[in-house]
């Protein structure tokens, strides 16, 4: 018998001691004094960095404050992930914060200089051989300043950001922690949070799901009012901020974010709209396997079968090298080594934060994987998901350190290609009929998230924000807009809606990152057409694809898709070919339940 993975990471060869780690306060000391140093530099530096000398040993020095930066909120991640009791990490974390607070105001700092280089001598910078490779990033980076107000008010409004607009997240968050929703299962009265509930409402049974999505709907009731205050103000702050800077829509900046352009955006829901008179019939279908004229809003997320198969943590390995292997040796050879030598926390153990994520080491040039493995098929497609993560990291290691970020539309290509790979290969090798209609469904509930929860969303936040340059929105007229916005994105299909969703979905509260909704869309469809060219070409694809996620970090994604897959993403057509190829598994899984 060969021996059984390692199920527990191994923290100690990025820093000994876990948070009594000398060798990390020692790291976490010499990082403030740079940062300081750096900010001293640039103060010394006068009006500009005109001097390309000068200019490239600042860009050096921003790089590798970065890298150690990440390094450190990593491990934070880490440290807090594997024991929500862990203190003194908890303190440390408080120093990291600091830390990266500090770099964030040098870095606007430094801004300031590359907008002081005026355009001839910016041509001229841009040109040595050093920085070139920089070009995108950095003419990025000044353009985005010059698009704000004058540093020393971006400076103040980032300040009062931090008890003026960021507070109301954490008012949010406070609101939901504090909520209970008092329900009723088997005869006994329980309390449950949020989480708990939402978990309730894909419950087997029709009567408990129809009961916790009363007493859901009920809470949330009672909570508009305050939550309506959040949402109102938050989105009012962003209102003046982009006002004060110029800016006419409010898509402008998430747009940016993803380094996308409207056209994109708008081809993209266009593919979709085309397509859902399919998934209206998906869910006519599912209404009828349920025993129902038409789904409710609880009915959604329902199961339409009980398939229970435990799959054990080696086993998964197993299946997902094997998997991984078909397309791409080097992402086999990866998740081997991943698994081999302790990169993955996956035990299943109290005392551990829930959900799963992927982070990374950039000094050690090593990622590190968190999930609760319990045996089940989402926690093997969680496994392959943040392996893909973990993958677009590795290939990136050998780029410099401002080539690495890449935005959430395109974070998510890898890990969702590693997760399509598994489901294909799953429902190819299902034992029975059965299997294979549990995961099928499985798949339609994600389309259906991506191509119609989404998409309301999505609609909804355009036409909160139309409506709240008028002024406040009411709690009334918020639950207006959001159930004409769910109308319209499920095609009418649904017998009743969720109106309290603006309250109850925590994304719209994310103050860092307005529509936090349509990445996800785009990630998922974008992930397809490149899954779609590797099931084309086979194994020839393998290198390209490396390509490809090398340059998430450098491109606008128009040209990233036009670079790797020679396709116009403004195009209707290209994201109907990826539309297409998501709406095929409905075809099977009407063949399937033909009979119902
Ligand atoms: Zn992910």
């Amino acid at each position: 018998m060969t021996k059984a993975l390692p199920q527990r990471w191994d923290m100690d060869v990025i820093f000994p001691g876990g948070s009594e780690s000398e060798e990390f306060r020692a790291f976490l000391g010499t990082l403030e004094g740079d940062i300081a140093n750096l900010k001293a530099r640039l103060e010394q530096s006068g009006a500009g960095l005109h001097e390309t000398a000068a200019f490239k040993e600042v860009v050096t020095h921003v790089q590798s404050i970065a890298v150690r930066v990440r390094q450190a909120g990593a491990f934070i991640s880490c440290l807090t992930a594997q024991n929500v009791k862990d203190e003194p990490a908890k303190l440390l974390g408080g120093r990291v914060k600091s830390i990266s607070a500090a770099f964030g105001a040098v870095l606007t700092r430094w801004e300031e200089k590359l907008l002081a280089v005026d355009g001839d001598a910016w041509e001229d910078l841009l040109a040595d051989e050093a920085l070139q490779p920089l070009a995108f990033v950095l003419n990025e980076r000044r353009r985005r300043a010059q698009e704000k107000l004058s540093p020393e008010q971006e400076v103040l409004a980032n300040d009062l950001a931090v008890d003026g607009y960021h507070a109301w997240q954490d008012l949010y968050n406070a609101v939901v922690g504090r909520m209970t929703i008092e329900v009723e299962v088997n005869g006994e009265t329980k309390q449950l949070s949020v989480g708990q509930a939402s978990n309730l409402m894909s419950s087997p049974d029709r009567a408990v799901r129809a009961h916790v999505f009363e007493k859901w709907n009920e809470a949330w009731g009672k909570e508009a009012e305050l939550c309506a205050q959040a949402l109102n103000h938050l989105g009012g702050f962003r209102l003046a901020l982009y006002r004060h800077r110029g800016w006419d829509s409010v898509l402008r900046e998430p747009l940016d974010i993803g380094r996308m352009q409207e056209k994109t955006l708008d081809a993209m829901w266009q593919a979709i709209d085309n397509r859902k008179d399919r998934l209206v019939a998906y869910l006519e279908r599912k209404a009828k396997l349920l025993g129902v004229d038409k789904l409710s809003w609880y009915d959604v997320g329902a199961p339409v079968g009980n398939v229970h198969k435990e799959v054990s943590y080696d086993e998964a390995a197993a299946l997902i090298v094997e998997h991984f292997n078909r397309f791409n040796p080097s992402m086999a050879e990866f998740a081997q080594k991943a698994f081999d030598e302790g990169w993955i926390e996956a035990e299943d153990r109290p005392g551990k934060r829930p959900g799963g994520f992927c982070t990374s080491f950039p000094v050690s040039k090593q990622s590190r994987v968190f999930m609760t493995y319990a045996g089940s098929a989402s926690n093997v497609s969680t496994l392959a998901h943040e392996l893909g993560h973990a993958y677009h990291q590795q290939v990136m290691w050998d780029l410099p350190a401002l080539n690495q970020n890449y935005a959430m539309n395109v974070a998510e290509t890898a890990s969702t290609f590693a997760e399509m790979i598994l489901a294909d290969a799953a429902v190819k090798n299902a034992a029975n009929d059965d299997e294979k209609l549990v995961l099928l469904e499985d798949k339609l509930q994600s389309i259906v998230a991506f191509f119609m929860n989404i998409h309301a969303r999505f609609i909804f936040e355009k036409n909160f924000y139309e409506k709240r340059k008028e002024g406040l929105v009411s709690a009334a007229d918020l639950d207006r807009i959001m159930e004409e916005a769910q109308k319209q994105a499920y095609n009418g299909a649904l017998a009743d809606y969720e109106p309290h969703f603006w309250a109850s979905k925590l994304h719209f509260y994310i103050t860092s990152y307005p529509f936090y909704n349509f990445p996800y869309t785009f990630g998922y469809l974008f992930s397809m057409s490149v899954y779609a060219r590797a099931l084309e070409e086979g194994e020839s694809f393998a290198p390209k694809y490396d390509a490809l996620l090398q340059d998430t970090g450098r491109l606008m994604v128009e040209d990233l898709a036009k670079k790797h897959l020679g396709e116009d993403m403004t195009t209707v057509e290209f994201w109907q070919k990826a539309v297409d190829l998501a709406v095929a598994d409905i075809d099977e899984f009407l063949r399937l339940t033909e009979e119902a």
